[in-house]
């Protein structure tokens, strides 16, 4: 993407203090824009912020599973640069990995509040911004997930909820867009990441057998899809999809 195209606006990044998340805030930040990075985790997100520059950036600690938290966040997120954001990213994920036998309810709930309820809950609260202060341009990327797709064994809540995603993405573009604010998500591949170092190596060499680029993708990857996303290049595409696997399928 190109230096200085995000010059002006505001960005709000969800699960900024690690893996993707923090990668866009990078990227986002590398392109112009002002950057809220977004954690449950604030020292991981103060980290990014260090990274980055208090001057160009700030940490938010919010639980995106928490609609409280989300909607208390929307008034300090303002306060931070004067503006609301106009670019969201709806990176924060986790995993509860097990066979549906036996699978607690507290990890399908787990997994089901911070990936499906949080991008609706940070979602909705922050297109009613971008609305009600009549700012044009606006978009939000969601992460779904190639697994999605795959429907791996022991994923039941993670792949129904970024099924779910894709779905939800889809609807909040066709009802965003008569505001202006376009709405995609990226269904990723195995990145390199925190929440990927916890698979067992057995599984990642399958998977890097089965990717035609043979590697699993680094998280700037996937933030450079985003970066594109989030900006005026982007400016037709809606209600998409885009799968960064390096082929996997
Ligand atoms: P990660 O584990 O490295 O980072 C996730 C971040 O989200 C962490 O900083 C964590 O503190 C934060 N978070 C978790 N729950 C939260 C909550 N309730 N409120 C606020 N923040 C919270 O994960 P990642 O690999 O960077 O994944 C980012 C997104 O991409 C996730 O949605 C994930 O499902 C998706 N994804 C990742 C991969 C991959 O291979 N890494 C593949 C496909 C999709």
């Amino acid at each position: 993407m190109s230096v200085g195209v995000l010059a002006g606006k505001v960005a709000l990044v969800t699960g900024a203090g690690s893996g993707i998340g923090r990668a866009t805030c990078r990227l986002l930040a590398r392109d112009g824009a002002k950057v809220i990075a977004v954690d449950r985790n604030l020292k991981a997100a103060q980290e990014t912020v260090q990274e980055l520059g208090s001057d160009r950036s700030a940490a938010l600690e919010v639980d995106v599973s928490s609609a409280q938290s989300v909607q208390s966040s929307v008034a300090e997120a303002l306060k931070k640069f004067q503006q609301a954001p106009t670019i969201v990213v709806n990176s924060a994920g986790i995993t509860r990995d097990g066979y549906l036998l036996k699978m607690p309810e507290r990890d399908y709930d787990d997994v089901y509040g911070v990936n499906l309820k949080g991008t609706f809950l940070v979602t909705q609260a922050y297109a009613k911004a971008m609305i009600e202060q009549k700012l044009e341009n606006g978009t939000i990327v969601n992460l779904s997930s190639i697994v999605a797709k795959m429907n791996n064994v022991g994923q039941a809540n993670y792949a129904a909820t970024k099924a779910g995603v894709i779905s939800f993405t889809e609807v909040a573009s066709k009802e965003f867009g008569k505001f202006g604010i376009r709405v995609n998500c990226i269904l990723p591949g195995y990145i390199d990441t925190p929440m990927v170092a916890v698979v067992p190596d057995s599984v990642k060499q399958q998977v890097v057998q089965r990717c035609p680029l043979g590697r699993l993708g680094q998280p700037e990857e996937i933030a450079e899809v985003i970066a594109f996303l989030a900006s005026p290049q982007s400016s037709y595409v809606n209600g998409a999809a885009i799968e960064v696997t390096g082929g996997l399928k």
